[in-house]
């Protein structure tokens, strides 16, 4: 009999593993809170159109998306900014939401996915410590192994016994608090730079970004904070006052949303259990991109249980998953968050000197399609300090880079040291060591 595998919650990656399992011959179940209509957002993301082929998934028909626009980076004082410049070949595309989900869904049901939406997952159901299923709102579901793909705040995640070792909620300044709306066209004049990403706007520890397209005009913001759309609203006026393009009345989106902003999740797996996507924190930092990073996982993750001749799925044998994930991706990501913790810290003078001297220049903020580690994103790295003769004048500054330099090179050894087999204590231990090195100390 088929083995069955339980998708918890309709992640990217969930639904993306979901389909290469069902080909290889597992009874895959996907449960989703939201009806089939009411997938996803409203609106438009970003993303590698590679990692589609990385997960078997075929490319959308070319009238379901187009290739992003540049973007040009504001610093707080708006008076250097800098426009990335992407090669063709590295390109990202832009599709509607919905359209991510219909390609995915139907690839899904094509290859034999059982989806039950409207079906709200409650926790994980264990047998000592090894995931045997779900409790959901439509009862209890059992499987040979649970794929939790239900997000950044994912229940399943939440409900698993401490002795996993898996952590189960976000801590400060690991996710941003966002507010994302299409408001209409207030001009019809075209600003000289279409897409503008603002460092932190209004003097607020965040970014924002107000991208002015065909019919309408795409405003962001993302705090480490929590705010109220109403709030959203007065912090709006700050962003008209720079784009007479972006109107005031909201035509799509208008809620706020949560993006995990933080390292990879230090313990993916356990017995019966992987997670994937946001629910295992696979977001870049800073800019909080994980669908492409989602599909290539969702490989990775088939490639390893398909692979599991013992038929345990037990956390010896998902390891792997995690160290495969790491590899490619996650020991280049985690530095990344690093990067991310010295805007909590940097202060918008500061950030403006960086600008200012050309220290944070196109080639730093050209974030790519293959983005996934410092050495392709951001410089951060030798390549900054190299720069480092006009941050001597700003001592604090110069402090801050040289101890984040130092941090980097601590994360790297810290990644590199992962146990290369699962045993609880060898394991758990290591978790330890990985997160301290994220600590947010308060001054
Ligand atoms: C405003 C915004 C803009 C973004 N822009 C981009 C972008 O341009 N490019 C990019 O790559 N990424 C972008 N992201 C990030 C991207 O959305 C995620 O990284 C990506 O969707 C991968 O996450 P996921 O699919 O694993 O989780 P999610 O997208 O959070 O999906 C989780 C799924 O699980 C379901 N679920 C949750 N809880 C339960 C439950 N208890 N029971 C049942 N089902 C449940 C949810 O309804 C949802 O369908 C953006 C995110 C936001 C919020």
């Amino acid at each position: 009999m088929a083995k069955k595998i339980i998708v918890a919650g309709g992640g990217h990656g969930g639904i993306a593993c979901a389909a290469l399992l069902s080909q290889a011959g597992f009874d895959v179940t996907v449960y989703e809170k939201n009806s089939r209509n009411n997938m996803g957002y409203d609106w438009t993301d970003i993303f590698d159109p590679k990692a589609l082929r990385a997960a078997r998934i075929p490319m959308p028909s070319k009238d379901k998306y187009e290739y992003k626009t540049n973007m040009t980076f504001i610093p707080p004082s708006a008076r250097t900014p800098v426009t990335q410049d992407v090669p063709p070949s590295e390109a990202e595309i832009k599709m509607e939401r919905s359209d991510i989900y219909d390609l995915i869904i139907n690839h899904a049901e094509k290859h034999g996915v059982k989806f039950v939406f409207d079906c709200p997952v409650k926790k994980a159901l264990m047998a000592g410590d090894r995931v045997i299923g779900i409790d959901t709102e439509k009862g209890e579901f059992y499987a040979d192994m649970v794929i939790d793909a239900c997000g950044c705040e994912s229940v399943v995640r939440a409900s698993l016994p401490d002795i996993c070792g898996i952590q189960k909620h976000t801590n400060e300044f690991e996710k941003f608090y966002v507010y994302r709306a299409f408001y209409n066209r207030a001009t019809d004049e075209e600003p000289e730079f279409k897409y503008k990403v603002y460092m932190l706007p209004n003097g607020r520890m965040g970014i924002g970004w107000v991208a002015s397209e065909g019919e309408y005009s795409d405003l962001l913001i993302g705090e480490f904070e929590p705010f109220t759309v109403e709030e959203a609203e007065q912090k709006a006026e700050f962003f008209r006052k720079d784009n007479p393009v972006l109107g005031d009345k909201v035509l799509r989106g208008g809620y706020m949303v949560e993006i995990p902003v933080r390292q990879p999740l230090a313990i993916m797996v356990a017995d019966g259990y992987a997670a994937i996507g946001d629910s295992a924190f696979m977001t870049v930092p800073i800019i909080g991109s994980g669908l492409a990073d989602a599909f290539k996982a969702a490989a990775m993750l088939a490639e390893v249980i398909i692979n599991d001749t013992s038929e345990t799925y037990c956390a010896e044998v998902l390891w792997d998953y995690q160290m495969k994930y790491f590899k490619a991706l996650g020991a280049g990501m985690a530095p990344l968050a690093l990067v991310k913790l010295l805007l909590t810290k940097i202060t918008p003078e500061q950030l403006d000197y960086l600008f200012d001297n050309g220290i944070l220049g196109a080639d730093e903020l050209t974030i790519t399609a293959d983005s996934t580690s410092l050495g392709s994103m951001l410089s951060f790295d030798p390549a900054l300090l190299g720069k480092a003769k006009s941050l001597v004048k700003d001592k604090a500054l110069t402090r801050m880079v040289i101890s984040l330099g130092k941090n980097i090179a601590k994360a790297s050894t810290v990644c590199a040291s992962m146990p290369k087999h699962y045993s609880k204590f060898t394991v758990q231990n290591w978790a330890r060591r990985y997160e301290k090195l994220f600590r947010v100390h308060h001054r």
